[in-house]
């Protein structure tokens, strides 16, 4: 007996000295909201009531009073940036409907000049990877104020976060790139836990399209430390049309004016469409909505 006493008191022993040390020296692992974070972007259910509550310990001043101005529904006299965010027009006339089959969750409509991109660059990923071709598609495209002032304004995420912080991941209503209707949230059919996440960026659509997406005039909005300080979105392109450059880290000016090229407006993207721009779009899968990372 003394001698099971005693193998068991080793053994306990040693189980404590497992539990402490996993304990002391576990790895960091953020916090799940953390994790799937909404970005910029994310198609997230816009969500309707009143803004949530932002501590006001101290005074709002600077970007913060003007947040809090236009989540109140006040959009005059808005700055040229707010948080490193450039401010975009609406763009909702002139929207074509996206290309067949491309509609993901969230992309039913986008400008014509960029639908023709878009259609250019599916041709080629056809002829160049149609695995790749087959598997991409649109989580999001154009999006209006409102939509946008929900998933800004309306997060649960506001409060904890506050304005700047929630600016990080999600422009503010009038300071998103997808207001303009030239900006697609590009998805992978075969990897949709990654889609709106980070490791988007390794996934076949993701891959070729960092590779060749420039081909066809779309510019990766937030690469990795991007002049605006905002998350790293490798699923977030904007149409400038044309060929343009990669935007080398840090040295982009996130702030300047993107200048589509003026292609002309497409002819193969579909009828023009007129998207209801006062209530958010309720289409999202739920793999668009709560992306797993
Ligand atoms: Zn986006």
């Amino acid at each position: 007996m003394r001698r099971g006493a005693k193998i068991m008191f080793v053994l306990g022993a040693i189980l404590l000295v497992l539990v402490v040390a996993y304990v002391l020296f576990r790895p960091h692992v953020r916090d799940t909201d953390e994790v799937i974070a909404p970005t910029t972007d994310t198609p997230e259910t816009a969500l309707s009531g009143p803004a949530a509550p932002v501590s006001a310990r101290t005074p709002l001043t600077g970007d913060a009073a003007i947040a809090a101005k236009i989540c109140a529904g006040d959009m005059a006299d808005l700055p040229a940036s707010l948080f490193g965010h450039q401010k975009f027009a609406d763009g909702s006339a002139g929207l074509v409907a996206a290309p067949a089959g491309f509609n993901m969750s969230n992309c039913p409509a986008m400008q014509g000049d960029m639908a023709s991109g878009l259609a250019a660059m599916l041709r080629a990923a056809r002829a160049e990877a149609p695995a790749v071709a087959d598997a991409m598609g649109g989580v999001s495209c154009y999006r209006g104020i409102d939509y946008q002032r929900g998933l800004y304004c309306r997060s649960p995420n506001l409060a904890a976060r506050g304005y700047a912080g929630q600016a990080y991941w999600v422009a503010p209503p009038g300071y998103s790139e997808h207001a303009t209707g030239r900006a697609i949230d590009f998805g992978d059919r075969s990897r949709t836990d990654c889609n709106v996440s980070p490791c988007f960026a390794v996934t076949p659509v993701g891959r070729w399209l960092a590779a060749n997406a420039a081909r066809f005039g779309f510019r990766l909005s937030f690469p990795k430390d991007n002049a605006a300080s905002v998350a790293h979105e490798p699923w977030h392109y904007y149409y400038v049309g044309g060929y343009v450059a990669p935007v080398p880290a840090s040295s982009g000016d996130a702030t300047s004016a993107p200048t589509p090229a003026g292609e002309p407006p497409a002819t193969n993207a579909g009828a023009p469409v007129t998207p209801d721009t006062t209530a958010p779009p309720e289409t999202d899968p739920p793999e668009a909505v709560a992306p797993q990372v």
